[in-house]
């Protein structure tokens, strides 16, 4: 292991020429990761909002610690073995945005709440149960978000009675477990490309999520916290005055998905500040090919975008991608060095050991992406 607890050697060196990193790399481009962070913080914050920035993103604590630094109140992790490494790495205010089941996995948990502040989504009561349970045994506290599916058709209640349920049994573990509030993601709207089709998404989650809220608190459950969001949508609940704090993670990265959203007239688009950085290993008159395929970006949202004038990505394979030229298009030699902008920044994140931090042209920083596999 390397000192920063990676095993494979960083690609670079601080202060050297991005020419010289080695590939297939990432880079993260400094000035436009600060830029996106002021420009979402600050809209949010300005609204009476928090942001709780989701970490599985960039899975990178150095990235957190800047967020935490430009106004997060915290951070979002979605595994209980990310949320144990942002902790080791000095975060102290997590939310598990997801169901956490299994002895084990709770017991972690439970242990993990005595040195940071920690919620947790639940949807069932063997969840509750195994939560409450294990927080008691630990002395330990967990606030407990109920998560209401708002039309992304994965974890959450769909009903008020299922939240009410779960409400009573949270109390019968007091005070190993409070009820935080509602967790409510919108995650089949964040990459609706147009403006309106994501603002009547949103406007149909706030409406069920605010029945939910309002049926909790009249049986006296208070709801302190409804939070949910992510980049495509985070304008929508920062305006809603139901939500009171939103967990975006890719507005920092972004990727060739997201730019491909339509913004409303006059919004201010995040800009790219994730790059793959490949070499062109082989070339011919018809094609080039690159240094970095399928283990170096993601593709689940389609291909990587290369930035030279005049050339596409045709595919990827394993360790290759090929590229091609349209007539006319300056060629590329064997040895140059290109850059791509990736499909889906969160999986191409968690493919890599390594962000290089560049600022200009010069490495900055060299960050370890500590969280990196930790899926259980
Ligand atoms: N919150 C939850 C529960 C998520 O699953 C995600 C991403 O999938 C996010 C927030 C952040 O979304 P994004 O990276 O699209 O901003
Ligand atoms: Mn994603």
């Amino acid at each position: 292991m390397s000192p920063s607890g990676s095993r494979i050697p960083a690609p670079a060196a601080r202060g050297s020429a991005v020419a010289e990193v080695d590939t297939p790399a990432l880079l993260i481009d400094l000035d436009t990761l600060d830029a996106n962070m002021a420009q979402v913080h600050q809209h949010v914050i300005a609204a009476g909002l928090h942001v709780r920035a989701h970490g599985k993103a960039h899975k990178c604590p150095a990235i957190a610690h800047r967020q935490l630094a430009a106004g997060a109140i915290g951070i979002c992790c979605q595994k209980a073995s990310e949320a144990e490494i942002f902790a080791d790495a000095g975060i102290t205010d997590i939310l598990i945005t997801n169901q956490v089941v299994g002895i084990n996995k709770v017991e972690r948990v439970a242990i993990l709440a005595n040195r940071v502040t920690l919620g947790v989504c639940v949807d069932h009561a063997l969840q509750v149960d195994q939560l409450g349970s294990a927080a008691t045994r630990h002395g330990s506290k967990i606030s407990v978000m109920i998560e209401v599916d708002v039309g992304l058709g994965r974890c959450g209640v769909s009903s008020a009675e299922a939240a009410l349920m779960l409400a009573a049994q949270i109390g019968t573990f007091a005070p190993a477990l409070t009820l935080g509030g509602i967790h409510a993601y919108t995650g089949s709207a964040q990459h609706l490309r147009e403006p309106a089709e994501r603002e009547a998404a949103v406007a149909a989650a706030v409406e069920r999520v605010t029945a939910i809220k309002w049926a909790l608190e009249s049986a006296g459950f208070p709801c302190p916290t409804v939070t949910g969001a992510g980049t495509g949508t985070y304008m929508l609940e920062a305006a809603s005055s139901l939500y009171t704090e939103v967990q975006p993670g890719s507005y920092v990265l972004m990727d060739a998905d997201y730019a491909a959203n339509h913004l409303p007239d006059g919004a201010v688009p995040l800009q790219h500040a994730l790059f793959g950085l490949c070499t062109v290993i082989s070339a011919s008159p018809t094609h080039a090919v690159l240094d970095g395929g399928l283990k170096t970006f993601a593709t689940d949202h389609g291909l990587p975008v290369i930035m030279v004038p005049g050339w596409t990505v045709k595919g990827l394979s394993d360790e290759h991608c090929v590229i091609v030229p349209d007539a006319g298009a300056a060629p590329l030699q064997v040895g140059d060095k290109v850059r791509l902008i990736p499909g889906h920044c969160d999986p191409t994140v968690n493919l890599h050991d390594w962000l290089v931090a560049i600022r200009g042209e010069q490495v900055e920083e060299l960050w370890p992406v500590l969280a990196r596999g930790a899926l259980f």
